[in-house]
């Protein structure tokens, strides 16, 4: 098996297999490393794997660089890792392990290669390359792997029952390595992930994100959200999401699938864009249309309100999924809050008021805004698709061209609230608060000029109507 390595790597990997040889334990390239070369995908990260003790061999190791690399090692997890000459390499011994019913975390004994690539989770994951004199370079597939990535399928080298019931954080491996790598499952792993759904739960939250973001980060995330949604985890990860399946009907009228167009939506922003967060918002977008829904005779189906009440519900999600409630949350919310609005825009005879609202209300988010409205049409009508995106191209135009014009993004009104409570002698208070908004909306209305002037001027007249009297 020939794999490319660069200069770089196999000069790292000499010294490896020279260290191993002076302390005479046999050592492997092992896992993901050899994975990702076979497939011919951008490796990160080498793990070497060593009869013996790993702790002891990265030791070794630095001996051969010059200058010696510093040695991080964990002695409870018997782990070492190194950074030469830019490249991460982790080191370990071989390892058996045996499980416990109620946890994640086995007991680990010292073992064979074999018994380390029996632990591994996937026949992809368990390839090992030789660095041993006798066999240097030699490919060691006892469970098939090669064959697996040749027919591009997921398989677990034992009884997929038990592997994932040892660990199932598993389970959400599998479905990640297939939407990464697009892969299918084979049929009785996924079959065990759908007996064993139920034990993620003992799985930490914080890992189970750290899967559902590399699935939303693959190429087509829908592949892995179908994966999900067909074994039962999503059910259990992410309720609110399979609340978006189905179609109800009355008087013969029916609704979209709105998990179906939902996963549309995170595939077509995935083309245009490798942000997790507008990822997360296409996934989020349409999230209170179950909570929203009501058939009004006439109209049929209707989710008023759902953009409003979906980034209501943003947080909530974001906590129990363990995401960062940050601005990128605050982007998100925000993202779900106006995506409705763009659409609103491609009618007819939009003034530059309902323009400039919009600039002001998304400030500079509003590029990634277009970008998810753009993503929302789904329609498999190319004509539609076609006419509504020239819509948008026309909606982008006016944006600009307002924005040239009055510089809304990022816009502060002229008149502040420090100096409307000077100019009033008020302490922070409603009424401040108000006169504010009332300059704002004047100014987004056009009722105004954006000057300090008007403004000001504005101001003093609102005051008198609030009986307000400037202090001396
Ligand atoms: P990536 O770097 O894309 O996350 P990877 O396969 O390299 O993919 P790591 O988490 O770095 O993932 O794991 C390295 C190797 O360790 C895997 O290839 C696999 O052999 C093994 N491994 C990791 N996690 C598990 C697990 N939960 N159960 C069994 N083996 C695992």
């Amino acid at each position: 098996m020939e794999i490319s390595c660069t200069d770089k790597e196999l000069f790292i990997f000499k010294k490896i297999a020279h260290a191993a040889e002076e302390l005479n334990v046999p050592c492997y390239l092992i896992g993901g490393f050899v994975r990702d070369k076979i497939i011919r995908r951008a490796t990160k990260d080498a793990d070497i794997m060593c009869v013996g003790d790993g702790i002891e061999l990265a030791k070794t190791v630095t001996k051969y660089f010059n200058p010696q690399p510093n040695v991080a090692y964990f002695k409870n997890f018997g782990t070492a890792h190194i950074k030469a000459d830019d490249f991460d390499i982790e080191f370990v011994g071989a390892r058996k392990e045996s499980y416990r019913n109620n946890s994640r975390n086995p007991d680990v004994v010292p073992g064979t290669l074999e018994d380390d690539q029996k632990r591994r989770d996937f026949t992809i994951n368990a390839l090992a390359i030789s660095l041993n004199k006798n066999d240097y370079g030699k490919l060691i597939d006892p469970f098939g792997g090669l064959a697996d990535i040749d027919n591009k399928i997921i398989k677990t080298p034992l009884d997929p029952l038990q592997t994932f019931s040892d660990d199932p954080l598993r389970m959400m491996r599998a479905i990640r390595f297939a939407s990464q790598l697009n892969f299918t499952i084979e049929e009785k792993t996924f079959d065990a992930i759908c007996a064993d759904a139920g034990r993620i739960k003992i799985v930490s939250q914080e890992r189970i994100t750290e899967e559902l973001n590399k699935i939303l980060l693959s190429s087509k995330p829908s592949v892995g959200f179908d994966l999900l949604f067909k074994s039962g985890l999503l059910k259990i990860i992410f309720p609110q999401m399979v609340d978006l399946a189905g179609a109800e009907y009355i008087d013969g009228k029916g609704h979209k699938d709105n998990f179906h167009h939902t996963l549309q939506v995170i595939d077509n922003i995935s083309v245009t864009t490798n942000d997790l967060w507008l990822r997360w918002a296409a996934v989020l977008h349409d999230i209170a249309k179950p909570a929203t829904k009501k058939f009004e005779d006439g109209h049929g189906w209707t989710f008023h309100g759902h953009e409003v009440v979906g980034a209501r519900m943003v947080p909530k999600i974001f906590s129990r999924l363990k995401l960062p409630l940050n601005e990128k949350m605050r982007l998100v919310q925000k993202l779900v809050e106006l995506h409705l609005r763009p659409i609103s825009l491609t009618k007819e005879n939009i003034t530059d008021s309902a323009i400039r609202r919009l600039l002001f209300d998304a400030g500079d988010d509003i590029d990634s805004l277009m970008l998810l409205c753009e993503a929302d049409i789904t329609s498999k009508n190319k004509i539609k698709v076609k006419r509504y995106l020239a819509n948008f191209e026309l909606v982008r135009q006016r944006l600009k061209e307002v924005e040239e014009k009055d510089r809304i993004r990022n816009w502060q009104p002229p008149v502040t609230g420090e100096m409307i409570m000077e100019t009033f002698g008020l302490s922070p208070s409603r009424i401040v608060g108000d006169l504010k908004n009332a300059i704002r909306e004047a100014i987004l209305d056009g009722e105004i000029e954006n000057s300090y002037d008007a403004a000001y001027k504005f101001m003093m007249e609102k005051a008198k109507t609030l009986n307000l009297e400037p202090v001396k």
